[in-house]
């Protein structure tokens, strides 16, 4: 395990900014994790974990230690008449686990394809996409807390999921280690998005295979995202916002063409998209800042835009989104 001064991080994030970790540290096991908290460095520095760099932006330099994790293997469990119980490592690819199930005709996270990242980072913000979140799939996740180095493991309950949030949000010292999925044997497609249901319907199967969710979800995807590295940006910036059903009535008798989608009586969700681009921001371009030409809800950075450049940008939109709509956009991004 090596300690690497002032690196630069640009490769190491989707939103492809210029900043310098003042200490940089891969770790290939968890005795590396190990031996890097009981350095003298690691009680004196602040840390960030960086999995994928898919879901954060850097403001400016970090003045402390980024721990890169290069933690990976998959095994197998158990497995029986209706599951397979599979514990994967948190540096392997997010995506191509998914690939790995729907190779094996499992069920469960098929919807979820070609989100980038880790393995290991899917529990941080429960991931989400057309309908399914990664804690419904999830049976424990391991953990070191890396305040005094002692290794556990939680269960589903335990990580407190919830809209693109759990337990290691506010426990930013759990490195997650590695995660075990419960896949199905047993066919559920879930297709309660329109979107996918079509595109579902339109490859005209006799039999729906999860592979063909995946790639139902994959042609969709890459109709209306950029792929990692094609521009710098981190999927979308902000999260859907929650408001209260009285509000939201309001709006639509403003704006006809809202749509509002049940969270509960009293409460719906928005989408962030809509109201970016309502007011304006698709393909939007201020310098080297701007939102992807096919969806207002991606940030990007078009070449050499900095991380504080990006995040002035995204607060303007905040502050126009108030503005218009009442509504505070919160960041799903993690800007740091
Ligand atoms: C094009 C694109 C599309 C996307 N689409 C979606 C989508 O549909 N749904 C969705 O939910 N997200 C989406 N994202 C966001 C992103 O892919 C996910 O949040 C992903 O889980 C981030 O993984 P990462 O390994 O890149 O994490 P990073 O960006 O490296 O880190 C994200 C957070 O997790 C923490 N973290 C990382 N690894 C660990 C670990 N081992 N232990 C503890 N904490 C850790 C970091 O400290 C940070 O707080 C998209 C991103 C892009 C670029």
């Amino acid at each position: 395990m090596n300690i690497i001064e002032n690196k630069q991080l640009r490769p190491y994030t989707t939103f492809q900014v210029d900043v310098t970790a003042r200490y940089f540290v891969e770790l290939t096991n968890v005795s590396d994790l190990h031996n890097l908290i009981t350095n003298p460095l690691w009680h004196t520095e602040r840390h960030f974990i960086l999995g994928g760099g898919s879901n954060v932006l850097f403001t400016k330099d970090y003045p402390g230690i980024v721990v890169y994790n290069n933690i990976k293997g998959i095994e197998v469990v158990s497995d029986d008449a209706t599951s397979i119980t599979v514990r994967v490592a948190a540096a392997e690819s997010w995506h191509d686990v998914v690939m790995w199930s729907v190779e094996q005709k499992l069920w469960g996270i098929e919807n979820l394809a070609l989100i980038p990242g880790t393995v290991g980072a899917a529990p941080v913000q429960n991931i989400g996409a057309y309908g399914v979140e990664v804690a419904s799939s999830i049976h424990t996740v391991d953990v070191v807390d890396t305040t005094n180095g002692r290794a556990f493991t939680l269960t589903q309950s335990e990580c407190q999921f919830g809209y693109r949030t759990s337990v290691f949000k506010t426990h930013p010292h759990y490195f997650v280690t590695g995660v075990t999925f419960v896949l199905s044997k047993i066919p559920q497609p879930q297709l309660s998005y329109d979107a996918l249901s079509t595109a579902v319907e339109s490859q005209n199967r006799e039999v729906v295979t999860s592979r063909d969710v995946a790639e139902a979800v994959m042609e969709i995807r890459r109709s209306k995202l950029p792929e990692v590295g094609e521009i710098g940006m981190a999927g979308s910036f902000f999260k859907n916002p929650i408001i209260d059903r009285i509000h939201a009535q309001a709006l639509t008798a403003r704006y006809p063409n809202m749509r509002v989608f049940d969270v509960s009586p009293e409460q719906v969700k928005i989408s962030a998209g809509w109201l970016i681009e309502t007011l304006g921001y698709k393909g939007y371009r201020e310098g080297q800042v701007g939102t992807y030409d096919k969806h207002a809800l991606v940030l990007v950075n078009h070449a050499n835009a900095t991380g504080a450049e990006v995040w002035q940008f995204a607060q303007k939109i905040m502050d126009e989104v108030q503005e218009t709509f009442g509504i505070q956009l919160e960041p799903e991004v993690l800007v740091v």
